[in-house]
């Protein structure tokens, strides 16, 4: 029993036995976990997602941040 976590089970079939797989990445932090239940076979894949950064136009701004030529 671990404590602060609920057991889980296969949204199929109801069984809680499985196997658990990592896919090879070249980014480590982008490795997949695919469980599979033991039972009925269906899969579950766990995979982390990138954050995302997005940059907008400020209120009533006409410009946005670039990169400045270095041509003169
Ligand atoms: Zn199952």
């Amino acid at each position: 029993m671990i404590e602060n976590a609920q057991r889980q089970a296969c949204g199929n079939c109801g069984k809680g036995d499985f196997a658990v797989y990592i896919t090879r990445s070249a980014i480590k932090a982008y490795t997949k976990y695919i469980v599979e239940c033991l039972n009925c076979k269906s899969t579950t894949i766990i995979q982390p997602m990138p954050a995302k950064l997005e940059a907008v136009f400020g209120e009533g701004s006409e410009g946005i941040l670039c990169t400045l030529s270095t041509i003169e």
